[in-house]
């Protein structure tokens, strides 16, 4: 299986498999316990927590949470802000946010919130001054991804949560889901209050996150209970994915290979542009702003989801949108949000590179699209 799917979801690596397998057998005791078992699967979780605000650029390990996953550290930071400051409903997010940002933002909506929506331009880029403009005294929380799943367009976190602090008393949240591990992240250097990660998305296993909480942000807990966490999110820890977590975090850390992955997206993409005239890159062609590793090329006229299931059929794994979306007929709301007419939007296909992807696995995609887009 040639595997061009990363940003849907990665391969547990085996460094990071080797850290949970103790876990999942010899070293089972609970992070609670007043025992030797106990101690050490604390010790395991404190070393975790460590490992990911190192990889974070976090000031203190105390600022990191673990949760279940980056959906549950969006929803903690959006709904626990407002829910502990009802009077700053009005919350500002972007069109093109994950759904786990953009279904909460609605949902609340619904029950009372004011939501502004900033618009993106046909590159999937922000006007900043419109984030100026929609500022108010009673907004509470200003959300915006890191990293579009779906394009890989970066917004520009320096200057937003500039903004944010210039401009008003909100607080700033960043899905830096689809950022860990593919671009450096230096959060106590960055304007930034609450950052989600989801370990899925960079070789740890699925049902594992982190939110980074500033020290002095104040958040209700989000699971009330036995008091893990230091209070703020109840449930016995989840060590051996937490463990694995930590372990992914060094992993990312210490990686050398981004000029790899780098070089195979940027031929991918460069070879498909070249040789069908009818390919159209979605996102900014400014590879400056955009992830390494991803490219999201539009067949005009065909259809995505017939191209990526024959791409199937021949063993290549790519996905037509975000991964929560693939069985829908309709286009990619993000596309939509982006202006990319009916016709284009619906021939899109994402393309996300990893690690483990080797050159040959390139020309062969390459090939197989010939094969199959040309005829
Ligand atoms: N945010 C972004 C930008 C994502 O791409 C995803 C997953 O695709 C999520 C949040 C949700 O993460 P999880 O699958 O861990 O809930």
């Amino acid at each position: 299986m040639i595997y061009l799917d990363n940003n849907a979801t990665t391969r547990v690596a085996p460094e990071v498999f080797e850290a949970m397998r103790t876990f999942l057998t010899d070293e089972f005791g609970n992070p609670s316990s007043a025992h030797s078992a106990g101690r050490e699967a604390r010790k395991a979780v404190e070393t975790a927590r460590a490992q990911v605000a190192e990889m974070l650029g976090a000031d203190d390990p105390s600022e990191i949470v673990f949760t279940s996953c980056g959906s549950e550290s969006d929803n903690w930071a959006i709904g626990g802000f407002l829910e502990q400051n009802p009077t700053r409903r009005h919350i500002i997010a972007t069109r093109v946010e994950h759904e786990a940002v953009r279904n909460l933002c609605e949902h609340l909506a619904e029950i009372g919130c004011e939501v502004t929506w900033l618009e993106v331009d046909r590159n999937g880029e922000l006007d900043t001054d419109d984030l100026r403009k929609a500022l108010r005294p009673e907004t509470g929380i200003v959300s915006t991804m890191m990293a579009n799943n779906e394009t890989g367009v970066l917004f520009p976190i320096e200057e937003i949560g500039g903004i944010v602090r210039d401009h008003s008393d909100a607080i700033f949240h960043v899905d830096g889901v689809q950022a860990v591990g593919k671009i450096p992240i230096d959060l106590k250097n960055l304007p930034v209050d609450l950052f989600s990660v989801s370990g899925h998305k960079f070789h740890a296993p699925k049902g594992v996150g982190a939110l980074y909480i500033r020290r002095g942000v104040k958040l209700p807990p989000f699971i009330i209970g036995g008091g893990q966490e230091e209070g703020r999110r109840s449930g016995t820890e989840a060590v051996p994915n937490i463990a694995g977590l930590g372990r992914a975090a060094k992993l990312v850390k210490d990686f050398d290979g981004h000029e790899q992955v780098r070089r195979l997206r940027d031929r991918l993409e460069d070879e498909i542009l070249a040789r069908f005239p009818f390919a159209k890159l979605n996102g900014t062609p400014d590879r400056n702003t955009r992830l390494p590793n991803t490219s999201n090329i539009s067949f005009e006229g065909r259809d995505g989801s017939h191209i990526r299931a024959q791409l199937d059929a021949a063993g290549i794994c790519v996905s037509t949108g975000s991964a929560c979306n693939a069985e829908s007929r309709e286009v990619s709301g993000v596309l939509r949000a982006m202006n990319v007419p009916y016709e284009v939007a619906r021939g899109a296909i994402r393309f996300s590179v990893g690690r483990y992807n080797a050159e040959s696995e390139i020309d062969e995609t390459l090939a197989a699209l010939t094969r199959i887009v040309a005829t």
